[in-house]
């Protein structure tokens, strides 16, 4: 069964635009090739250096959070496979990936570049993409200079809190979804969404019992 069909079955994926953005990147095209067999199964794979292309159910469940739409400007911390950047930019949303591990870097904008430069001219437009090999923990200070803040922030690997360089550099009413740790148990935690009030002031929404690779700071 193809991946979006099995999610809509699962019912985690819902919305139009992503529906279509699962159907359009395939994510054989985004795993090791000694693993391309299970591409398609509901669970994460290992793509080296320790970390995993993340579990279609948790990706579809985060992106259903996101809610990304065309022209936004997302911030994608651990790009790793580069499967959900294309998810992203199949949406037509301007995604600024970013990613630690070297290996990975190269990986994911590979796997990506494959991915567009294979589309045919029946699908939507891809959003603008930019491949970051850096600590994700600092933000993109230079961009949001530019661009005047990000309208939205997915966050692929969970620290123990928010770093505020991320709070800051979101737009007011935007929104951040990340996974956080839990203190006790470093491999456990929730999905949380952040989303920045006009006042000032964040909403929190905690949707618990998920396990995602630690963010990494240098
Ligand atoms: N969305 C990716 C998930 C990869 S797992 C996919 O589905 O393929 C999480 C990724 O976060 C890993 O690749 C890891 O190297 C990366 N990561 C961890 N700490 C990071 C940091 N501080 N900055 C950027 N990337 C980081």
């Amino acid at each position: 069964m193809p991946l979006a069909d099995m999610l809509i079955k699962k019912g985690v994926l819902k919305n139009k635009r992503l529906i279509e953005a699962f159907s359009i990147v395939d994510r054989k095209n985004f795993v090791p090739e000694n693993l391309k067999e299970f591409a398609y199964i509901d669970e994460p794979l290992p793509i080296g250096k320790g970390q995993t292309i993340s579990q279609p159910w948790t990706v579809a469940f985060m992106l259903e959070l996101l809610d990304p739409k065309q022209g936004e400007n997302i911030m994608e911390i651990g790009y790793g496979s580069g499967w959900q950047t294309a998810l992203l930019a199949s949406v037509g949303a301007n995604v600024y990936a970013i990613e630690l591990v070297p290996e990975l870097c190269k990986f994911g904008k590979e796997n990506f570049e494959k991915f567009s430069g294979s589309l045919g001219n029946s699908v939507p437009k891809l959003g603008q993409v930019y491949f970051y090999c850096q600590d994700g923990s600092l933000g993109l200070p230079k961009v949001v200079e530019r661009i005047g803040g990000f309208d939205k922030i997915i966050v692929a690997a969970s620290g123990k809190e928010l770093p505020i360089t991320w709070k800051e550099q979101l737009k007011i009413g935007g929104k951040i979804v990340a996974p956080i740790g839990h203190p006790a148990r470093p491999a456990g935690g929730s999905i949380f969404e952040f989303i920045k009030k006009l006042d000032g002031k964040w909403e929190e929404i905690e949707h618990p019992g998920f396990a995602f690779v630690p963010l990494v700071s240098n």
